[in-house]
């Protein structure tokens, strides 16, 4: 019996070009002994289409664009994601949604595909919302005590009636240099550094036209180095990976754009500095109840402080993005991911009924 996937990529996020090169990749991994494909592409208008059957890997990522006229209707979504092929009646055994950003990476579709109590690859709604909102997933960590650097976090309404006060907290509390951030979002979006006033003022306005409610962080002078980790109830970690930006901090331009990041796997760190990083992955992993996979990222100071940066639920998932790469190194190759995930998937889902 062949597994039906289908996958979900596209959406209207900043992410979208990325998700279809990941849905491409992923076609090219599936062994077509073992599943049958289905996709579901999501416009950049945020229509949700659905194509035919695939049969094996495709040369473009064009042919995965399908057109507007065959969109699915909001209200027909369910029906849709309870047949796998036109003619039959059958629902698809699991979805891995490839996609990055709000209404994707967020926990809406997770919700979505809950409520129509179908498997999919990946967090749930919990730690898809968690992982998504800098500000929460920062609260957690604390409680768990969490190494991470300092914050404060205002929304639009505050900072609207009392400028000059949010400003002055924001200095009392983190001072310079600081990263001003949207809290809900990723792929570097509407982040920036500021080392005066002038320019906490302009970061701020920046930030809050992607979101009500803003991070300031302390900002620190350190090696980026990402983990991957894999699993349920009892996560695994990849070895490890530098990031090196060549810019000087790792923006959107340098993650999608100029394609001169450097990733250096495994990373040249001690066997300390690793052991500690996995303990804190893991941790981090279960205070948000993590499940399937996140990429875990640190910052590491030159005097061997280790800070929790952030954890990415759908991390970045072409062959060629860290996630992959790291787990590559640490001997599963791309296919073997995937059925991976597609198995803890199938095994979180039996765990909620
Ligand atoms: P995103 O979710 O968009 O990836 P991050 O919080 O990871 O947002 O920030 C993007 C990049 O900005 C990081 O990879 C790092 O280069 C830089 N950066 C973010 N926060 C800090 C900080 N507190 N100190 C130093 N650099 C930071
Ligand atoms: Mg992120
Ligand atoms: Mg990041």
């Amino acid at each position: 019996m062949k597994t039906k996937l289908c996958l979900l990529y596209g959406g209207k996020s900043a992410e979208h070009k990325v998700s279809l090169q990941t849905a491409k990749a992923v076609i090219g991994a599936l062994d077509a002994d073992k599943f049958d494909v289905f996709p579901i592409y999501i416009s950049t208008e945020g229509e949700w289409i659905k194509g035919p059957q695939l049969q094996g890997p495709v040369e473009d990522i064009k042919v995965l664009e399908y057109k507007e006229g065959e969109a699915i209707a909001p209200n027909a979504l369910s029906t849709t994601l309870s047949t796998a092929n036109s003619t039959g009646s059958e629902s698809y055994d699991v979805i891995f949604p490839l996609l990055h950003g709000p209404n994707g990476e967020d926990g809406t579709v997770q919700g979505m595909l809950d409520l129509l109590n179908l498997p999919y690859v990946g967090n749930g709604v919990l730690s898809s919302a968690a992982g998504m909102d800098k500000v929460i997933m920062k609260n957690l960590f604390a409680q768990a005590g969490i190494p991470q650097v300092d914050y404060v976090w205002f929304t639009r309404r505050t900072w609207e009636k009392e400028e000059d006060q949010a400003y002055e907290i924001a200095e009392k509390e983190i001072g310079y240099p600081c990263f001003v951030k949207p809290a809900n979002l990723g792929s570097s979006v509407g982040i920036s550094k500021c080392t005066n006033r002038e320019e906490l003022a302009v970061a701020f306005k920046e930030a809050f036209q992607f979101d009500r409610k803003i991070i300031i962080e302390q900002g620190v002078k350190a090696r980026e180095i990402e983990l991957g980790v894999l699993g349920n109830d009892d996560p695994q970690c990849s070895v490890a990976g530098e990031i090196v930006p060549k810019k000087d901090f790792y923006d959107y331009k340098a993650k999608y754009e100029d394609g001169d990041t450097a990733l250096i796997i495994p990373a040249e760190i001690s066997e300390g500095i690793y052991e500690k990083m996995k303990e804190i992955a893991i941790d981090s992993f279960k205070a948000l109840d993590c499940s399937g996979l996140v990429r875990a990222d640190f910052f590491l100071t030159e005097d061997g402080q280790i800070y929790m940066n952030e954890v990415n639920t759908m991390p970045g998932f072409t062959p060629f993005s860290m996630f992959p790469l790291l787990w590559k190194h640490t001997g599963v190759e791309y296919p073997q991911l995937i059925e991976k995930l597609v198995t803890l998937a199938l095994e979180r889902h039996e765990d909620k009924q």
